[in-house]
Order: structure tokens, then C-alpha cells, then sequence
């Protein structure tokens, strides 16, 4: 009995001293990687570029020419001959909501919709394979992405899925079927009665609802006809998600929204080793309801665990919806919209949807920056740009903001004051070149291309001593082309470089268009400073991590055309290759 312990205790032993001397041979001393032979872009102050770099575990160590860095060459090294590639640091996406795209085709695919025929196709088939009064929810297919840049109507509806309620939502709008009005109890004498905004509208004749709601969409009766995921379910996908990421390059996101639920799954994920990317999050705090609890509320996020998180998952700050969308017709102008078909706009002095009033919006930065959180809301149009502007720098006379990174995001529509005001004030817009690339359409059919002066205007905002960081607001699907809004850095990098844009002839204000190394700042150490992990991430420089990736395409070099096409040949993070083509 004691012998066989005995002999037990010297296998033990024996192990654990072989897994002591693995531990001494991979070395802390020996440098695990060296790349050598590229255009290694380090995205320093001073945007230099090196041939070679050198890895220890998941630190980058030294950057320099090939001799000195080959000369650090150790037993255990590998050694990677880029072949003259260039090299980037990882990129960081700026606004995502990576937890609910993940889920978006969870119970049946969704195909792509350029049209009302393909909008109806899908609630056609939907019906098919769903019980009579079952919910049909379609979300997020813009209208103004669809060819005849209008909703589906309630009787067009009505026609094709006659036996279940059917919703076509859009951002804070959405249109109903006649049985989904019925069911949601919005009738002739409906009326937005719990504080929030938004109204129903209804038709002038009549005044029966014409089954689109503007801004309260809380009032939707729908229930879920889809299958439940589970919490494997929701894991899986979303590490699918994830390492669909390290595939076009990102190393880093900001989760735009989010909620207990998604944070739980980001630290299960990073408890088991299995995070492929850095993740900073920006927690959702509904602003309905009586302010002190809102206050609360974000006191609470303050306490939070996660604000004491480590590079690799942290909460940053607060995020709010202060106004709708450019792509529904509801973000908040500082002009008129204008009257629109596409838009359904019958007012001529209709200016959009602002959600937080001044009197409260103020509180609520206020109490935010006392608690050392960043702010952020999403903020589409100039209107609402300003008054979020008008409140940071009144929060700023007497509680500086500047070290708390505020950001705007979206700021799609901005002006001359507005540009000066986010460098003077150090607040940093969060913007999302593909929505030029898939709505330069449509705004310039609407607004007209003057009104556009202003629109995502990078180089300004550069030129202001700004910083802008870059993103894409991928809220649904997997696939880095295929989702909405599609997520490829390099489509966005392009975007920016160019001003061109989907359906669209020439460049929307080429005046706005960035170099291709501020495009490269702008996805890389202007995320990085957005998403606090400048000190450890978005340049490639001795002592950060070691995340980059290795490029098919010379970015600095290549025709301005060729930059979205750009392929992700090897991504690295924290040191580990998470992906290879
Ligand atoms: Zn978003």
C-alpha cells in the first residue's frame, strides 16, 4: 500500500519535472518567432517601417532590420520568410454586436434581399414552413438597400402571409401586417403612452394605422416562432463568429451593446483559452424611465467586475441610442428631412427621432464620466451629433472628459462645428465606411450630394487633429462580405481611401477621402486608443502583444481599387497563429 503510493509520488515527480524542463526549453528567454524578409508597418508615432520583428511568447520584442533581429535567434526560434509581404497589426473593429449576429441564421438561413420581391419571397416561404399564427419577423433589411428603396406594404403583407402576423423591421421602425397590428393592440386610437417616443403612423383619410411604426417598436406583441438555442449553441456560434474574424485580420472588437448574457459568454470563452480576440464592451443602459434609476443603473456598471478586466475582456463604458437611422428615415437632422417616398415622410418639418432630451441626456453623461466610464451613443444624424457634442462640452466645464475616450458612434452626418469640437474636446467618433459604400445611393437621391458635404468626413476629422476609429456596425450574419453590415476591414479601409461606393457612379466628396495610412490608423491604434488598449495593443512595437497579421496585398503600394480585395494570408493573436490561408 505504501509502496505503491511511494511509486505513484515519484511519477508525479518525475512528470512534474519533465513539464518544469519543457517549461525551461520553450524558455522564457528564447524567442519563440522571428519574421524577417517583409514590410513590417508598425503603426509607431512615426508610421516606420521594419523588416523584420521578433516574438517572445505573446510579446513583441524587438523590431528592427533583418541582421539585429536574425541575430536573436534562439534554439527553440521558428522563423517565418515573409517574402517581402507586409505585415499590419491587428486590426481592431470599433462597433460590433458580435453575441446577436452570431445567432442571426441560428434557426434557418437568411438569403441576401435586393428587392420587395425577395423581401416578400421570404415571408412567402416563412409561411410555408411555419404554423397559421406563428410570428414572421424579418429585422434589419434596410429598405434603403432594397432596389425600390421603400417598406413592404401592410396589404402586400397581408397578401403573401395572410394567416401569420408579419413584421419587417429596420432599425427603430418597422412594418406590420394587419394581423400583427391587431395583435400588438395598434389601432385607430393607438397612441405612445409609457413616456418613450415614437409614434404609429396613420393613414390622413382614414385614420386606421397604415402598419408602420416609427421609433416604438417596443409595442410589437411578437412571440418567437424559432427554435431555442442553447447556452452550447450560443458558444459555438459565436467562436464561429469569432474566428471568422481572425480570418479578415481582426484581432480586436468592441462589443457595441452589450448585455450580462453576452459578457458571461466572452468570459466562458476566455476562461476555457478559447477567445481568438480582444474583446472591450460598451454595456447597453436603457434610458426610459425615471432618471435616478438610470443614474443607478450606471453606477452599478461601474462596480462591475468586468471594469477590472485584464487586455483580453473588459468593460469600457456605457452605451445609449440617442436618435434613429439614416437608413429608416429617423435620424435626428439639424434641417428638415424633407418630404420622401422612400422615407414615408409627409411633414416637410420633420427633422427625425431624438430619444434622450437634453435635460436628460445631461444627467446622464454627467453621472457616467463621475464614474470613470466612457460614454458613447448612437448618434446618426448632425442634429443629434450636436446635442451629444453640446453636452460633453458642458459635462467637460466641470468634469474634464478627455481621459475617458467618449465617444459619438456613427457621426455619420457631421459639419465644420462639429469636427472641431470632437478634436477640441478629445472625443472620438466611431464611423463605419460601408455604410457610404452600401447607402451613397440612396442619401445622394434623398439629400442631394451638397447635404453630404459632411458625410463620415475622415479627412477633416484628420485634419482637425481628430481621431476617428474605424468599424462596421456587423449586427447580423456570418461572413465577412455577406453579413449586414459586412465586416472586412479592407472593404472599409477601401471605402475610406476611395469614396466609392455600391451603385453608385464616381466618389461621394473625394475631398473626404483618407491616405492609405491613415486608413490603416484609423483600423488599428485609433480603435485601439477608442477601445482603451493602445498600451498593449494597435501598434506593432517592443512589449505589446503580439497580434498581426500577414497580407497577399501591399496596402501602401497596390491600386487604390485593389485595397478592399485585400486577403488575410495569417493572423496572429497574442503571440498564436489563429488563422492561415
Ligand atoms: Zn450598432
Amino acid at each position: 500500500m505504501k509502496s505503491a503510493f511511494v511509486a505513484r509520488l515519484c511519477v508525479w515527480v518525475s512528470l512534474l519535472s519533465m513539464v518544469l524542463a519543457s517549461v525551461a526549453f520553450a524558455g522564457e528567454s528564447d524567442i519563440t518567432l522571428i519574421l524577417h524578409d517583409g514590410r513590417i508597418v508598425t503603426v509607431d508615432a512615426g508610421f516606420s517601417i521594419a523588416q523584420a520583428m521578433a516574438v517572445r511568447g505573446n510579446r513583441i520584442v524587438a523590431i528592427g532590420g533583418n541582421e539585429e533581429i536574425r541575430r536573436l535567434k534562439t534554439a527553440g526560434t521558428e522563423l517565418l520568410d515573409l517574402e517581402g509581404r507586409m505585415v499590419l497589426p491587428g486590426l481592431i473593429d470599433s462597433h460590433v454586436h458580435a453575441c446577436d449576429a452570431a445567432m442571426t441564421e441560428f434557426d434557418h438561413p437568411i438569403p441576401q434581399m435586393d428587392s420587395i420581391t425577395d423581401v416578400l419571397n421570404y415571408f412567402g416561404d416563412r409561411a410555408k414552413v411555419l404554423e397559421d399564427g406563428q410570428w414572421i419577423v424579418l429585422q434589419q433589411v434596410f429598405i434603403t438597400r432594397l432596389r425600390e428603396q421603400r417598406y413592404p406594404t401592410r396589404q402586400e403583407l397581408d397578401a403573401i402571409a395572410p394567416q401569420n402576423p408579419a413584421v419587417f423591421r429596420t432599425g427603430p421602425d418597422a412594418s406590420l401586417s394587419t394581423l400583427a397590428l391587431k395583435l400588438s393592440h395598434i389601432d385607430k386610437d393607438f397612441r405612445v403612452s409609457d413616456g418613450g417616443p415614437g409614434y404609429a403612423e396613420k393613414d390622413p383619410q382614414t385614420g386606421e394605422p397604415t402598419g408602420i411604426l416609427r421609433g416604438c417598436n417596443r409595442y410589437i406583441a411578437d412571440r418567437d416562432s424559432e427554435k431555442t438555442p442553447t447556452e452550447r449553441d450560443r458558444y459555438d456560434r459565436l467562436l464561429t463568429l469569432l474566428k471568422d474574424y481572425s480570418s479578415v485580420g481582426i484581432t480586436g472588437i468592441c462589443e457595441g451593446d452589450a448585455g450580462e448574457a453576452d459578457l458571461q459568454l466572452y468570459q466562458k470563452m476566455l476562461d476555457r483559452g478559447d477567445l481568438p480576440v480582444r474583446v472591450a464592451a460598451q454595456y447597453h443602459i436603457d434610458t426610459i424611465g425615471p432618471i435616478g434609476q438610470i443614474q443607478d443603473n450606471i453606477r452599478r456598471v461601474a462596480q462591475h467586475p468586468l471594469r477590472r478586466g485584464g487586455p483580453m475582456l473588459r468593460i469600457i463604458g456605457i452605451k445609449n441610442y440617442l436618435d434613429g437611422g439614416m437608413l429608416t428615415g429617423s435620424a435626428y437632422m439639424s434641417q428638415p428631412w424633407g418630404v420622401s417616398k422612400v422615407y414615408a415622410i409627409t411633414d416637410p418639418n420633420y427633422r427625425g427621432v431624438l430619444f434622450i432630451p437634453r435635460d436628460r441626456l445631461l444627467p446622464i453623461v454627467q453621472t457616467a464620466t463621475e464614474c470613470g466610464l466612457q460614454y458613447t451613443a448612437h448618434t446618426v444624424g448632425d442634429g443629434a451629433v450636436h446635442a451629444l457634442l453640446d453636452v460633453y462640452e458642458e459635462v467637460d466645464r466641470t468634469t474634464p472628459i478627455r481621459n475617458l475616450r467618449h465617444c459619438i458612434t456613427h457621426s455619420n452626418f457631421m459639419s465644420p462645428e462639429s469636427i472641431d469640437k470632437v478634436s477640441k474636446l478629445g472625443v472620438i467618433p466611431l464611423i463605419q465606411p460601408a455604410w457610404l459604400y452600401l447607402d451613397a445611393r440612396t442619401l445622394n437621391m434623398h439629400f442631394g450630394y451638397e447635404r453630404l458635404r459632411y458625410f463620415q468626413p475622415l479627412r477633416s476629422i484628420f485634419a482637425a487633429g481628430g481621431i476617428a476609429a474605424g468599424g462596421s456596425d456587423h449586427m447580423q450574419k456570418i461572413g465577412s462580405l455577406r453579413a449586414i453590415n459586412p465586416y472586412n476591414p479592407f472593404l472599409g479601409m477601401g471605402t475610406a481611401v476611395t469614396r466609392k461606393a455600391k451603385w453608385y457612379d464616381g466618389q461621394l466628396h473625394p475631398e473626404e477621402a483618407i491616405s492609405r495610412e491613415q486608413a490603416i490608423r484609423f483600423y488599428t491604434i485609433h480603435c485601439a486608443l477608442a477601445l482603451f488598449q493602445d498600451e498593449y495593443a494597435g501598434s506593432l512595437e517592443p512589449g505589446k502583444f503580439a497580434d498581426f497579421i500577414v497580407l497577399d496585398t501591399d496596402l501602401l503600394t497596390c491600386p487604390e481599387d485593389a485595397i478592399k480585395d485585400t486577403q488575410v494570408l495569417r493572423t496572429y493573436f497574442d503571440g498564436r497563429l489563429v488563422f492561415k490561408r
